[in-house]
């Protein structure tokens, strides 16, 4: 492994760390309506936290678990959003590393926009699945606060790559039509289907569907068709599996931002090899 990548990976690694604990406040505070901004307060006796006592997963295990000045538990779902989140970006950073450095500019890759555009929105998509996960299982809720700027913002990093790109290059413009195309039909899609079942379907999860068909559509169309079948597949095979062992009934609403999101990673990964698969069936 060449040295740029080794320090982009371990790059990666850290920045997860950090913004998995950002995501943990986010997490907490966006659905209770509590501001961003106001600093960090321990939830039971309210003693602020002080900077070193806010390293990701080490101050945690340091203190083992304890608020340091009232001694109170804290919850280990903390430091294991942290490692997560920087266990995803490692990920994100190690698959874009190997796209790239595969493909025909073999060498260069690191000064490709394709390259650094993919592995932002990647690492930002990331970030809204390990978010807007822990949101839904909480409150079974997908702010539009996070969704709206999320969906923007892969809009705006996939518009800015292309148009980098697309110097000497028309056929540039291909992928970032097809993200576009991608995200209005999943949201129509999800739109009828909340139409059919308004009680299966919220509106957190059409407006989702628009940032999740973005993204697949940037990866191509047997991305998006592979990413959004394989939500209902998780989805499906998890509903089943939790009324089985009875721990929810037929009306238990499960939520499925969840589905949609660890969909889309299926889809992201393996969707267009699983395509070309399925299609040459029938060459
Ligand atoms: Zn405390």
């Amino acid at each position: 492994m060449p040295a740029v990548a080794i320090f982009i990976t371990a790059w990666a690694g850290v920045f997860g760390l950090v913004i998995g604990s950002f995501l943990n406040v986010v997490a907490y505070r966006v659905p209770a309506g509590i501001s961003l901004m106001r600093e960090s307060r321990c939830p039971q006796c309210g003693a602020s936290i002080r900077a070193h006592q806010n390293i990701p997963v080490v101050s945690w295990l340091v203190q083992r678990g304890r608020c340091a000045n009232c001694r109170g538990g804290i919850s280990a779902r903390y430091p294991l959003i942290e490692l997560l989140t920087g266990v995803l970006f490692v990920a994100v950073a190690v698959g874009v590393i190997r796209q790239a450095a595969g493909g025909p500019s073999t060498g260069a890759w690191a000064t490709s926009p394709v390259f650094w555009g993919e592995l932002i929105m990647l690492v930002l998509f990331a970030a809204l699945s390990v978010v807007l996960t822990a949101i839904d299982v909480d409150v079974k809720r997908l702010p539009n606060a996070i969704v709206l700027p999320g969906w923007a913002a892969v809009v705006v990093i996939l518009g800015a790559t292309t148009v980098l790109a697309s110097v000497g290059d028309a056929g540039a413009w291909e992928p970032f039509i097809r993200a576009l195309l991608g995200g209005v039909s999943l949201y129509l899609f999800y739109y009828v289907v909340r139409l059919i079942s308004p009680r299966g379907m919220g509106g957190g999860d059409v407006k989702l569907a628009g940032l999740v068909g973005t993204v697949l559509g940037w990866f191509g169309w047997g991305a998006l068709v592979v990413g959004a079948f394989a939500a209902f597949v998780l989805g499906g095979a998890v509903g089943l599996a939790l009324i089985v062992i009875k721990r929810a009934g037929r009306k238990t609403a499960i939520p499925f931002g969840p589905w949609m999101l660890a969909g889309a990673w299926v889809g992201i990964l393996i969707g267009e090899p699983i395509a070309r698969w399925y299609l040459g069936l029938y060459a």
